[in-house]
């Protein structure tokens, strides 16, 4: 029965987590063990001939193929450290655009023939099969981009990201970096149009910086630093809900009476399950060489967050999608599962993935950090506008790029950000800008005051104390946090949607800087661009409640677009006027952005489908059942009552759950009415439509039907664990 499932959910001990001991049997600090699972730049430097390693370099440099001599050197340094820590197959890992990762497994061992029919068998790995490899790509979406005669797609490794080693309780294996690409070399998946991002990126800001007199830069980076929040439950109580098991997220569940209300979890103390949970999770990261930091509670019961060191932008994208399989994996061996949903449970908060985004120099100068000099704040105040311009000009492709069925559950309710795109700088830049376009002087306090050294340039604060947690994309001190993106999502896609709109952005500006230095001296006409920019992109701006109504009628007036659900927002990518910009930076074709639409149309219909049809078999055979227990129940003992004034009492009761058993089966019956008739058309862009004007709204109306009678129902005969011990049992 349930409580017996609930009460042997509580007892599960506590995992002991294993840690690397020296001979004397203390602990190995961090240090010595970080990375250990990994094959990167710097073990190939300290592990190939120096020739080899040249070669290497090169190609990167200068995006040239790799002579075949150094791949199969680089091929058997790799070998041999693999096989070292027990390594027996390799794997490309990609990215497939289904948003997580695939991998095909090979043996390194390979047949010798020796003398006569002798076979022998040998570990071998070549330089091509690190290199390439060829998946049966008919599998993957390709969004239509690939007919069936050219079903190949190729895998590539990519240098820049190191390899690294999965370890499973059942065996290890080598896992390789690749681009995942059909075969005209059109994008199949979410690293290549990132890596295309970042190059381009790079070039228009170096262009930029070059006019503002940064002469020698060479390169810019972005950087990017995750925090993921997901949710932890019991295995055992995912296990009896049809819902978690297919959907990851609960479609049917009354609000347990304490909930987040009194803002305890936040910041608590984590509970010691979880906490042995965290520090194997921790301890498998950093062998991955991946720098997580900071851990602690959420909002919402059951709910928690981690974050690394920030990184470059192509590393720490791959280090998320290892992260949130690790999260998984350790979870299942703690009696856990790892909920990444946007919204696994209606009525508390939803799970986000902030991702904070910045720009370097080759000198790691962090662009969008006021600094000492007053070239420095100019840079500063040159690239934020550039950012700023970026946002207002692509504001619906990057709300396309957050848009998934979860993130509609999370977007624009009361605890994470609108659906709206604005930014929010904080007051005291934001006075900032008011004076810089006003031209009038601004009031500062001593401490605050950071030198421009030019005159009619007013005084920057570094002192951005301010937070706004209802902003989608906040400046924070010297980055911007782009807080829409949802938690289950790969934020290649986000991120190289907002690598370009900067790219581009930096273009246009280079582009008008450049004039205006034919007839002013350099800081002067820099100055005066920002100025221009402050005004033109005024309308992004916003410092106030992004939750409130009065913002959503504000936005309107400001003209800024409004995409609240997930067809809204695929529909821009339809929009080959504001898609223009992927293609001019090359991030992706017109077929790779028309195949990316399909994709995600096809995806919303399907994951819909899925909740929905678990969704009808759950009232069908689980809660109606359930309720028609109770009718039972509670009319023999109607029945076998004899007092007339309980009898009258009690036939509130019955009425009372009458009325919600109506109200049930009614709700249930027009739902499967509505999904039947939608299930008759094949045209998945009307069926998207369908669903989010019709079906949804019905799926919501029979689940608060459900979610009434859970709290009527007899708890013994309720068939789901409830909220409470789902949420707080830990
Ligand atoms: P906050 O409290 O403002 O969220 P933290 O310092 O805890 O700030 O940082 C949150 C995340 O932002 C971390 O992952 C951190 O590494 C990352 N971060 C800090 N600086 C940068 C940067 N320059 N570029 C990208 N991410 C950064
Ligand atoms: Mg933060």
């Amino acid at each position: 029965s349930r409580a017996s499932a609930f009460l042997a959910s509580v007892e599960t001990p506590t995992r002991k987590v294993e840690k690397i001991k020296d001979h004397f049997g203390k602990e190995i600090p961090i240090s010595e063990y970080f990375g250990c699972m990994t094959f990167g730049l710097a073990q190939m430097r300290e592990k190939l001939p120096k020739d080899d390693y040249t070669h290497l370099m090169r190609t990167l440099d200068q995006s040239k193929k790799l002579p075949k001599d150094t791949a199969e050197s680089i091929a058997s340094a790799v070998k041999e450290w693999a096989v070292s820590k027990g390594v027996t197959h390799f794997c490309h890992w990609f990215q497939p655009m289904t948003g997580s990762t695939a991998e095909k497994h090979d043996a390194f061992i390979s047949i010798q023939h020796a003398h006569h029919s002798e076979l022998r068998v040998i570990e071998r790995f070549t330089g091509s099969q690190l290199i390439q490899g060829e998946p049966d790509a008919s599998s993957f979406p390709s969004g239509g981009m690939r007919s069936t005669f050219e079903a190949r797609g190729y895998t590539a490794w990519d240098p820049t990201s190191p390899l690294f080693i999965v370890e499973e309780e059942n065996g290890k294996t080598l896992c390789i970096p690749t681009v995942f690409f059909g075969y005209h070399g059109q994008a199949l998946d979410n690293k290549t149009p990132l890596l295309r991002s970042v190059d381009t990126l790079s070039k228009d800001a170096v262009d930029f910086l070059k006019l503002l007199g940064d002469v020698d830069v060479k390169k810019v980076s972005p950087t990017l630093g995750v925090e993921q929040e997901y949710f932890l439950i019991d295995k055992k109580f995912a296990a009896l809900r049809p819902d978690l098991l297919l959907s990851g997220r609960t479609l049917l569940g009354a609000s347990s009476a304490r909930g987040q209300q009194l803002e305890d979890h936040y910041f608590g103390s984590i509970p010691s399950r979880i906490k042995s949970f965290m520090q194997e999770v921790e301890f498998e990261l950093y062998k991955l060489g991946i720098p997580v930091k900071t851990r602690h509670n959420e909002v919402a019961p059951a709910q928690f967050e981690l974050a690394p060191i920030f990184e470059d932008m192509n590393i720490a994208s791959d280090h998320n999608l290892l992260t949130m399989e690790v999260l998984r994996r350790v979870a299942l061996r703690h009696g856990l599962v790892c909920l990444l949903h946007e919204k696994p449970f209606a009525g508390i908060n939803g799970s986000g993935k902030h991702n904070n985004w910045s720009i370097a120099n080759d000198k790691g100068e962090n662009l969008l950090e006021p600094g000492h000099t007053p070239h420095q704040n100019l840079r500063f105040l040159a690239c934020l506008s550039v950012v700023l311009r970026a946002v207002y000009n692509h504001a619906a492709v990057l709300r396309a790029g957050i848009a998934s069925p979860g993130n509609d559950h999370r977007l624009g309710a009361n605890e994470a950000p609108p659906a709206i795109i604005s930014v929010f700088l904080g007051s005291l830049l934001e006075d900032i800008l008011n004076s810089i376009e006003s031209g009038k002087a601004l009031k500062a306090t001593d401490e605050q005051i950071i030198d421009l050294g030019v005159s009619q340039i007013p005084d920057i604060s570094k002192d951005y104390t301010d937070r706004n947690r209802t902003s989608p994309f906040a400046f924070t001190g010297n980055k911007f946090e782009f807080r829409a993106v949802g938690s289950s999502q790969s934020v290649s896609v986000p991120m190289s949607f907002l690598n370009a709109a900067v790219a581009l952005s930096f273009r246009e500006s280079a582009t008008e800087l450049r004039d205006l230095l034919k007839k002013k001296k350099r800081d002067e006409a820099v100055m005066e661009l920002i100025r221009k920019v402050i005004k033109e992109t005024k309308a992004i701006r916003f410092n106030g409640n992004g939750y409130s109504d009065e913002w959503k009628a504000e936005a309107k007036k400001r003209g800024l677009p409004i995409l609240s659900t997930t067809p809204d927002a695929l529909d821009v990518l339809k929009n080959k006027k504001l898609t223009q910009f992927l293609v001019d930076t090359k991030v992706l074709t017109k077929e790779e952005i028309e195949s990316r639409y399909h994709i995600a149309v096809e995806r919303y219909v399907k994951t819909i489908d899925i909740e929905h049809t678990s969704l009808i078999e759950m009232v069908g055979v689980y809660i109606i059942p359930a309720m028609e227990k109770h009718m039972k129940l509670l009319s023999d003992s109607h029945d076998s009552m004899t007092s007339a004034s309980l009898k009258k009492l009690h036939k509130g009761r019955v009425d009372e759950f009458e009325k919600v058993f109506t109200t049930v089966l009614s709700t249930y019956e027009q739902f499967l009415a509505k999904t039947e008739k939608s299930r008759n058309s094949h045209d998945e862009h009307k069926r998207m439509w369908d669903i989010v004007k019709d079906l949804q709204p019905a799926s919501f109306k029979l689940r608060d039907a459900v979610d009434s009678a859970e709290l009527l129902v007899s708890d013994e005969l309720w068939p789901f664990p409830k909220y409470r011990e789902m949420l707080l049992a830990h």
